[in-house]
């Protein structure tokens, strides 16, 4: 047997506090819609609704290590390109149908991350009633920071979460915010996927989505997990 082209290569994200040079490999990445309740509200609904879901391809991932200040290219054809900080779960044992109750075996860390989004893209797709790929799924969409191992942090519902851009504070919140929980996500993601090791779960971005441009710059982080610096570079 032989592969008839090059192998596509394999996502992957530095792990922060392993062996220098560890990786954790990225099978795929799911996201989690409308997840705060302020958020929900500015986007024009109300509190806890069943949670839904949508994807992002895994060769998204644009990885920064910590310390160091990434690139994210302007992507084409938007003219509103959003920032979402979000909490990101790293799946390290799969499963389908798992119960809330041991959903946090399957964890194996986490990472701060950024669900950057195409919203004048998006928002057209919502009214048409078709897929939000291209306002989510596109190159370089998913900005983020190390992942570290559950025993290397500490996440806990008092965890601030928070995003500035230019120094300027435009997401702050806390995890215990998040409407549907972390074991909550897995067990009813795992309802309508078979989770694998490698999955990465974007748990859902706080209020206070606002637009970036070229030259921005944004810092996030999540205490007890990490932080993640990006400038946005014109495309
Ligand atoms: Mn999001």
């Amino acid at each position: 047997m032989a592969y008839v082209i090059p192998i596509p290569r394999v996502a992957s994200v530095p792990v922060k506090g392993g062996s220098a040079g560890d990786e954790f490999p990225v099978h795929r990445i799911y996201c989690v819609g409308r997840n705060y309740v302020d958020h929900a509200i500015e986007m024009g609904h109300t509190g806890r609704e069943t949670p839904f879901f949508f994807m992002k391809p895994a060769d998204a991932v644009l990885p920064v290590v910590e310390g160091q200040v990434g690139a994210m290219h302007y992507p084409s054809l938007t003219k509103s390109l959003h920032h979402e900080v979000e909490l990101v779960v790293a799946i390290g044992k799969g499963g389908r149908d798992i119960p809330a109750a041991s959903a946090m075996e399957h964890v194996w860390g986490y990472a701060v991350g950024l669900d950057m989004t195409r919203r004048d893209l998006q928002n057209d797709m919502k009214k048409q009633g078709r897929p939000w790929c291209i306002g989510k799924g596109f190159d370089e969409a998913a900005p983020i920071g190390a992942v570290v191992s559950v025993a290397n942090c500490s996440v806990s519902p008092d965890t601030r979460i928070e995003l500035r851009v230019n120094g300027e504070v435009r997401q702050t919140s806390t995890i215990g915010k998040l409407i549907w929980s972390i074991p909550e996500i897995i067990e009813q993601m795992s309802q309508a996927w078979e989770l694998a090791p490698g999955d990465l779960i974007f748990t859902g971005t706080p209020e206070g989505v606002a637009a970036v441009v070229a030259g921005d710059t944004l810092s996030a982080r999540i205490d007890g997990v990490g932080s993640l610096e990006l400038n946005i570079i014109g495309g």
